[in-house]
C-alpha cells in the first residue's frame, strides 16, 4: 500500500513524522493535498498535556484541524468540486440528521468526526479524504495560508453572531491570543463602536491596536474595570467577549457588562467549576452565552477576507515544514518571539 508522510503525536512531547497510509475517497468525499495547516491552542494543549478534559490521546495521533489545500481527486458523486480546485477544510463533519444538524445548529451534534480530537487524525499530513460537504473554494485571491485562517476566524464569527452585536456598540474582548484576534476582527466587520481589548502582554495587544483595537489594556499594570468604567461614565459594556480562558476574566465579565449587556464566553478556563457573582449578573439582566465551535460560517468568513474587509494577514508570525512540526508547536506553546499564529508548510 501507498504511504504517505505525516507528523503523528506519540505520546507528550513526542511527535514523529512518519509514514502512514495513503487515505482513500469515500463517496461523497473528496482528496486533498494539504498545504498550510495552522497549529493551534488545542494542538499545543495535546502535545504539552496528553489531553483536554475527557480527550485523551491513548494511541497515537495526527495534530492539526485549521487546514488549506488542493483536491486532487473527487469521488464520482461529487459534482461541486474538481482536482486543482484550492479550499479550506472545515474540520468537524456531522451526522446530518439530528435535531442540531436540521436546525442549523450543526456545532452541538452529538455525532461529530472532528480533526485531532482523540482518536480522529488531524491534518498534519500529506493527504486527507474529507466530506465534500464540509470544504469551501478559495478565491483566487486567497491564499493557503488564508484558507488555514478561516478555523480561527469562524471561531471568532460565531461569537460575534450569538452576541447579537448592533452597529455602533462599544465591547471589550479579555484575551488577545489568535482567539482574541480573531474575534476583535470579526467584530469590526460587523460594526462594533468602541472596541477594547485586554491583555498582559504587551506584543499582543500592539498586535490588537494593529488590527482595530481603539483602547488597549495591559492588565498586569492597569485595572481593567476601572478603566471600563472610566471610559463609559460607569455604564460598562456593551457586549463582552472572554477569550483568554482564565477564571479570573470569566468572573470578571459580569462586573465589565453594562445592565442589560450581553456576556460571550469563548475561553475555555482550566477549571470546570468556580464561584461567579450571579447576583450582580441577575440584577443586570445580562445574557451570558457559551461558545462552541461555529455552525454555518466558512463562506461568510472566506467573504470577509476576499473582499478585504477583513485583513487577517498580520496574525501569521512563523511558518514551519511538515519536518519542524515539534518546533512549530514548541514555538507556539512558548508564544517565542511573539509568535501568534504558528503555520505549517506540510510541503515546506
Ligand atoms: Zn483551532
Ligand atoms: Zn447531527
Amino acid at each position: 500500500m501507498k504511504k504517505i508522510k505525516a507528523a503523528v503525536m506519540h505520546g507528550i512531547n513526542d511527535v514523529r513524522v512518519e509514514d502512514v497510509d495513503f487515505p482513500q475517497i469515500k463517496a461523497g468525499e473528496v482528496l486533498i493535498k494539504m498545504k498550510s495547516v495552522g497549529v493551534c491552542g488545542s494542538d499545543v494543549h495535546y502535545y504539552k498535556h496528553g489531553k483536554i478534559g475527557s480527550y485523551v490521546v491513548n494511541k497515537p495521533m495526527i495534530l492539526g484541524h485549521e487546514a488549506a489545500g488542493e483536491i486532487v481527486e473527487v469521488a464520482a458523486d461529487v459534482k461541486n468540486f474538481k482536482p486543482g480546485d484550492r479550499v479550506a477544510v472545515e474540520p468537524g463533519y456531522t451526522c446530518r440528521k439530528c435535531v442540531y444538524c436540521k436546525t442549523g445548529r450543526y456545532n452541538l451534534c452529538p455525532d461529530v468526526t472532528f480533526m485531532a480530537t482523540p482518536p480522529i487524525d488531524g491534518a498534519y499530513v500529506e493527504y486527507v479524504a474529507w466530506p465534500a460537504d464540509f470544504v469551501f473554494r478559495l478565491p483566487d485571491n486567497m491564499t493557503y495560508d488564508h484558507g488555514a485562517l478561516m478555523e480561527p476566524l469562524a471561531v471568532g464569527m460565531h461569537a460575534v453572531r450569538r452576541s447579537r452585536l448592533k452597529s455602533g456598540e462599544p465591547i471589550i474582548i479579555l484575551g488577545a491570543g489568535t482567539i482574541g484576534l480573531v474575534t476583535l476582527l470579526a467584530a469590526k466587520a460587523a460594526g462594533a463602536g468602541e472596541i477594547i481589548v485586554a491583555d498582559l502582554e504587551d506584543v499582543r495587544l500592539n498586535m490588537a491596536q494593529k488590527l482595530g483595537a481603539t483602547k488597549i489594556i495591559n492588565a498586569s499594570k492597569e485595572n481593567t474595570l476601572e478603566v471600563v468604567k472610566d471610559l463609559t461614565q460607569g455604564l460598562g459594556m456593551e457586549v463582552v467577549f472572554e477569550t483568554a480562558g482564565s477564571v479570573p476574566t470569566t468572573q470578571q465579565t459580569i462586573a465589565l457588562a453594562a445592565r442589560g449587556g450581553r456576556i460571550v464566553w469563548v475561553g475555555l478556563a482550566g477549571q470546570d467549576t468556580f464561584p461567579m457573582p450571579v447576583l450582580a449578573a441577575i440584577d443586570k439582566e445580562v445574557d451570558i452565552m457559551g461558545i462552541f465551535r461555529y455552525a454555518n460560517v466558512y463562506p461568510y468568513a472566506i467573504q470577509l477576507v476576499s473582499t478585504g474587509r477583513i485583513n487577517i494577514d498580520p496574525l501569521v508570525t512563523h511558518r514551519y515544514g511538515l519536518n519542524q512540526v515539534t518546533e512549530a508547536l514548541n514555538v507556539a506553546y512558548e508564544r517565542r518571539d511573539g509568535a501568534v499564529k504558528v503555520i505549517v508548510d506540510i510541503e515546506g
